[in-house]
């Protein structure tokens, strides 16, 4: 994990605090009080079942779904309550979803350069070192369809980190790829993202994936967080019977 330099008189401030946010639909509450804190270079995984209101959670957070009550901060900035709010296009927020495809018509390096502001050569110098860092230069001007599944996910985080995201947003990024692949893809998207500066949070129903994902686990129930802390101690130190049951029933 690395921390940006603190000194006694300069605490770290997280790149993403939420206190007590809270959601509800139809009088049920889906988001129940979640209160998190996550350091740049940090990866957090929110760990639960599904339906516990993890994609909610993180929906909140991208500005895309407002909460009923609780703050969002960035670098100690306040950047929604229930009054004030910051659009989600200026948040600095890096998003990676399973469905989150590349636009087919587009070449890689368009696609990668989607969000980019600046001129052409501008971008294309920021693209170039992009997909040098996922390590598919050699495909800047082919188009996803002649590409893996696991080369279009490496594109995609191309993509969503080239205008430097304070946070990344990664819903169940892994879930639509091939058994076999998603190893080592894990790993990769993992060597990638700590290279940068950016605070990540993932969700993830799998407990695998969490396990080497990770750097703190927060588990999720029913709306809240039952638990949190490093990988090793969630697993081998479960707080209830719910969460043994959790990691053993899942996959
Ligand atoms: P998870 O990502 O952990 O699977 P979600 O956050 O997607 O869970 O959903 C949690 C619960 O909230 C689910 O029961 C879901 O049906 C409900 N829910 C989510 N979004 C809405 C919505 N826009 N309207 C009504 N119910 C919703
Ligand atoms: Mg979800």
């Amino acid at each position: 994990m690395t921390l940006a330099a603190s000194t006694p008189d300069q605490p770290v401030v997280p790149r993403l605090e939420i206190k007590d946010l809270r959601r509800s639909f139809a009088g049920r509450p889906v988001v129940d009080g979640v209160s998190l804190q996550i350091m740049p270079g940090q990866v957090t995984c929110l760990l639960g079942p599904s339906g516990c209101g993890k994609s909610t959670t993180l929906r909140m957070i991208a500005g895309v779904e407002m909460q009923d009550s609780g703050t969002i901060h960035v670098d100690g900035k306040l950047i929604c309550d229930t009054v004030f709010r910051i659009p989600p296009e200026r948040r600095e927020i890096g998003l990676m979803f399973q469905d989150f495809a590349l636009f087919p018509h587009l070449s890689v390096a368009d696609n990668v350069a989607f969000g980019l502001k600046g001129s052409k050569a501008e971008k294309r110098v920021r693209v170039e070192e992009l997909l040098a860092r996922v390590d598919l230069l050699r495909f800047i001007d082919g188009y996803p369809h002649q590409l893996s599944g696991g080369e279009q996910q490496r594109v995609a985080l191309a993509r969503a980190l080239a205008p430097k995201p304070r946070i990344m947003l990664m819903d169940e990024p892994f879930s639509g790829l091939d058994n076999r692949l998603r190893d080592g893809i894990r790993d990769e998207t993992l060597s990638i993202l700590k290279g940068e500066d950016t605070a990540v949070l993932l969700v993830t129903h799998e407990p695998d994936e969490a396990m080497r994902m990770a750097d703190e686990i927060a588990l999720m129930r029913d709306g809240k967080i039952v638990q949190q802390g490093a990988p090793y101690n969630v697993y081998t130190r479960p707080l209830d019977r719910a969460a043994v049951a959790f990691f053993s029933d899942a996959n």
